[in-house]
């Protein structure tokens, strides 16, 4: 029995019972080895978190195209959005799980198609002074994977235009628990713009947070 592939199936059903993404939305992975290859287990497209079954969660190489007819009629579909985690675990090597959600406030914010400003100090988790938005692209696409690749630079976390919002993290725990943050500061961003424009920190003082969170939260 795999520890990762149950820790995927937990975590999905967490994206559905933390309301984080609804129904059949988003997906989940988790960076690991099978026979020295490297990969990843990736929960199948389409399928009720709450139906999940250890077998349904699929693996990938890293190395590989994923050659979707091939397996078409033999089992599960990965996720449609197997080429972004793909490209996630090969541009980031400290990238150990992946969390795609279609979370609301954060889905509503990503169709502005901006940064999310430095309006709180919180936004420092996400590695930077600002949270980027992907520019848009159709879901499962390559273009789609590229545009998150250039949004995370230097970065945990983005939003994706029109869809919704990525994060990374050293295990699944904390990955989902980014997410989480993102949502919030998401909630708490669309609240802020209700009332005008809000006022966001300076360049300097997010630059002397960003240096305090290095040391902050280690569990
Ligand atoms: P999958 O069920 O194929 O993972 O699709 C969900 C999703 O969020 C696509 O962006
Ligand atoms: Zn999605």
């Amino acid at each position: 029995m795999s520890n990762k592939k149950l820790e995927v199936i937990e975590f999905s059903k967490r994206l559905n019972s933390t309301n984080l993404s609804p129904l059949r939305s988003g997906n989940i992975s988790v960076r690991t080895q099978i026979e020295g290859e490297d990969g990843f287990y990736i929960t199948p497209s389409g399928i009720k978190y709450e139906d999940l079954k250890e077998e349904d969660i699929v693996f990938l190489s890293n190395e590989k195209e994923y050659d979707f007819l091939k397996i078409f009629n033999s089992g599960l579909n990965p996720s449609s959005e197997w080429r972004f985690h793909q490209d996630i675990y090969k541009n980031k090597r400290e990238a150990k799980a992946i969390v795609h959600a279609h979370s609301t406030h954060a889905t509503a914010i990503s169709t502005h198609r901006k940064p999310i400003p430095p309006f709180h100090y919180m936004i420092a988790l996400m590695g930077g002074e600002d949270i980027k938005c992907a520019e848009y692209a159709t879901f499962g696409t390559k273009e789609l994977s590229n545009n998150i690749i250039k949004a995370l630079e230097n970065r945990k976390a983005c939003l994706m235009a029109n869809h919704g919002q990525i994060a990374f993290g050293d295990s699944l725990k904390k990955a989902f628990e980014l997410a989480q943050e993102v949502e919030n500061i998401c909630h708490q961003y669309f609240l802020a713009l209700k009332l005008g424009q809000p006022k966001n920190l300076s360049f300097a003082e997010m630059q002397k947070i960003l240096e305090k969170v290095k040391g902050y939260k280690k569990g």
